[in-house]
């Protein structure tokens, strides 16, 4: 293998099913044209997990990852099982850092729709390549997008996310090859 600087890491930070993980690559390398390979769990920080919220604290998890070398990784993203939360929010779907190395996201809300009902295998498949993409593409330092019909369009929610496409609109688009090749 050779050392590709623009090599993306997907990380279990807990038991993940392992389709998830190939799903998630695999739209990173088919949708970013970027090469996707996944990785073994790193040992974080066990005061990620909140007792009292059930919840992992994001920041903290990315503190805890920022601490380690995923060489020759240019970008990273954790996947986690469990619910995923920032303060200020009840929970996130995922959450990255800004133009850096690393992203984490929770397939935890992607797994009941929001009238209560299972969605398929399939739809939570997509519905974790979109919160991926998104926040690797906030890893490339794009910003939410004011286009509904682009991948960067803010989602608070599964209707909104559901909604919001797996492509970026022609700006963005542009703008994250131009990022990529900085
Ligand atoms: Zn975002
Ligand atoms: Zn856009």
């Amino acid at each position: 293998m050779t050392l590709n600087k623009e090599f993306i890491g997907v990380i279990p930070i807990e038991v993940v099913p392992a389709t998830a993980l190939k799903v998630i690559a695999a739209h990173i390398s088919g949708y970013f044209n970027l090469p996707a390979q996944i990785l073994s769990s790193p040992k974080l920080s066990e005061d990620a997990f909140d007792q009292t919220r059930l919840q992992y604290d994001a920041g903290i998890l990315l503190r805890s990852l920022e601490s380690m070398e995923f060489n020759p990784c240019k970008k990273v993203i954790g996947v986690l099982r469990s619910d995923l939360y920032i303060p200020i929010f009840e929970y996130v779907f995922g959450e990255a850092r800004q133009g850096e190395q690393f992203a984490v996201i929770s397939l935890f809300r992607l797994r009941k729709n929001p009238d209560g009902s299972s969605p398929s295998e399939s739809l939570i498949h997509e519905r974790a390549a979109k919160v991926a993409l998104h926040e690797l593409g906030h890893l490339y330092n794009l910003f939410h997008c004011e286009d509904k019909n682009c991948l960067m369009h803010f989602s608070g929610g599964l209707e909104d996310l559901d909604a919001t496409p797996l492509y970026l609109c022609r700006y963005c688009s542009s703008y994250l090859k131009y990022n990529i090749s900085y």
